[in-house]
């Protein structure tokens, strides 16, 4: 059986969505807390891995070498904060190229699962748009929205029964409490870990500890108290 990851965008995830690309080192700006939660994820034993589209490369606006040198500078500001990085996956392609690597697609997934024996079915994907909650649906994995990037312009109906959190390190708080599920299953909102069935858990009242993330299209997403 192959391994849990935590899939991640990049822009709007990791860093700042930049609506003109980001094009340069000098424009990579992490978000705030980004570091600490990686850091956090890194004493899981989930493999992490970053899956962004990059179109900016298929537009001429930056070059592959380039993109993938912003990815390499990256990971090793991760690393140096004591985060991981497993895998870095980028599709290059414009929209209007039909690959089958730009999310919503799950090529890209797929690839990444092949390359590192990922499964799946237990694992998520972080993003800011709705493309990486339909490219996580496509591809079996749990999507997981930020209101950080374009997180918050992308909540429609689609979105729906998308566990929505205000940022990365909401995010990783949401799944290593499914790892924790997972290994002893308890209260948990239905469906809102990988794997899980809807109706599973019906018993005690959830904790405090155990609280889920709060869902797209409940009555108010500013308020997670129940
Ligand atoms: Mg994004
Ligand atoms: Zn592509």
């Amino acid at each position: 059986m192959g391994k849990a990851a935590v899939f991640l965008d990049r822009d709007g995830v990791i860093n700042e969505n930049r609506p003109d690309y980001v094009k340069t080192w000098g424009e990579f700006v992490f978000l705030p807390g980004v570091m600490e939660s990686l850091r956090r994820l890194a004493q899981s034993d989930l493999l992490i891995v970053v899956i962004t589209n990059q179109s900016a490369i298929g537009r001429g606006l930056v070059s592959l070498e380039e993109a993938k040198a912003i990815n390499h500078c990256m990971v090793e500001e991760i690393e140096w904060a004591g985060g991981r990085v497993d895998g870095v996956f980028m599709c290059p392609h414009r929209p209007d190229e039909g690959c089958d690597c730009r999310k919503p697609r799950p090529g890209l997934l797929r690839q990444a699962a092949e390359k590192l024996d990922v499964d799946l079915k237990r694992s998520f994907l972080v993003g800011d748009a709705l493309s990486d909650v339909e490219a996580a649906r496509a591809a079996g994995c749990q999507p997981i929205l930020v209101l950080t990037g374009r997180g918050r312009e992308q909540l429609t109906q689609q979105t729906q029964g998308c566990p929505v959190v205000p940022d990365l390190a909401a995010a990783v708080e949401h799944i290593l409490r499914c790892q924790v599920q997972a290994a002893a299953p308890g209260p948990l909102s239905p469906g809102a870990c990988p794997g899980q069935q809807p109706g599973a858990h019906t018993g005690r009242a959830a904790s405090e500890a155990s609280r889920p993330a709060m869902r797209a299209g409940d009555a108010s997403l500013a308020d997670t108290r129940r």
